[in-house]
């Protein structure tokens, strides 16, 4: 068994970002927008920043209060989107309740929306068309398959989830590299069944439902999952002693899919439009 480790892949990621960087005839500039005070929203906003700051990026956090109206956050978008110095604009989620988050993600600039989420990017990736930014989890998963050598192409992929963030775009992915995909979510039927099925399986639900020996020994195991335990542990939805001697490669947590989510995003951050 072999174990994907994000962390080293992430490392090295960045540093082809920073002097990527480095040569540009600008500077990319983030704009990250923080509504609220939610205590991890602020940890993975300043995570965020100093990625950034680290491959020499600029980057700038707008914190605005728990009760902004949603046409000021609206008219605070616009000003970014006709802002020249700006390259990227991401707006941390969740949003508080009065503000309808999907009326934030489609105004955002297609060409500045680093996480890949407006409907112009989603759009692109679902129709074949190029997406001017991937969203940063599939992204990242996609780039360490490949590191590891992993061939996607005619592969069965089984995906637990269907958010937006990471299941729907990961489906699209990885029919993009020609794998045969199958979506699980809570109403799936003998999930267990499916999972055994799989070449490749992606776990994006945030709870422990990887619990079963794999069905054959060179599937990989992807636990994108980040919860903690009953005792306070950071974990993932992969049992891993359990589940990893059954197949051949799989990532763990931590150390896997986060480190790769953050390399991924800035490798984004570093791409210029306009
Ligand atoms: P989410 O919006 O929380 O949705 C969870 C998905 O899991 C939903 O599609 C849900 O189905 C499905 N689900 C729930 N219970 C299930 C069950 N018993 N069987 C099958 N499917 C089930 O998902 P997310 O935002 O993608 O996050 C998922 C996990 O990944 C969380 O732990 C999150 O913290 C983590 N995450 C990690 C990273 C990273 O960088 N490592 C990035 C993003 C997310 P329904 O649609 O039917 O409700």
């Amino acid at each position: 068994m072999v174990l994907l480790d994000g962390k080293a892949l992430s490392l090295k990621i960045l540093n082809n970002v920073k002097e990527k960087v480095s040569k540009l005839d600008r500077i990319p500039h983030l704009v990250v927008i923080l509504v609220g005070d939610d205590s991890a929203s602020k940890i993975y906003v300043n995570n965020k920043k100093k990625a950034a700051e680290k491959v020499g990026i600029k980057s700038t956090v707008i914190e605005l209060p728990s009760d902004t109206n949603e046409n000021d956050l609206l008219d605070k978008i616009q000003e970014l989107n006709n802002n020249d110095d700006v390259t990227g604009i991401l707006v941390q989620l969740p949003l508080p309740e009065q503000i309808d988050k999907n009326k934030i993600i489609t105004a955002i600039s297609p060409k500045k929306d680093v996480d890949g989420f407006s409907p112009e990017n989603v759009g692109r990736l679902a129709t074949g068309l190029e997406p001017y930014f991937y969203p940063a989890t599939p992204q990242g998963i996609i780039m360490l398959l490949d590191e590891y050598g992993i061939k996607i192409e005619g592969k069965d992929a089984v995906i637990l989830g269907r958010s937006n963030i990471v299941g729907k775009p990961m489906a699209q992915m990885l029919l993009k590299r020609n794998a045969t995909v199958t979506i699980c979510h809570s109403y799936t039927k003998e999930i267990e069944d499916k999972i055994k099925t799989a070449d490749i399986l992606i776990s994006a639900v945030g709870k422990k439902i990887v619990r079963c020996k794999m069905g054959y020994k060179n599937s990989v195991v992807i636990d994108v999952g980040i919860h903690r335990d009953s005792n306070g542990k950071l974990t993932g939805d992969v049992d891993f002693d359990y589940v990893s001697p059954s197949c051949g490669f799989i990532s763990p947590v931590p150390g896997g899919v986060g480190p790769m989510t953050i390399a991924s995003l800035m490798f984004n951050a570093s791409k210029v439009y306009n």
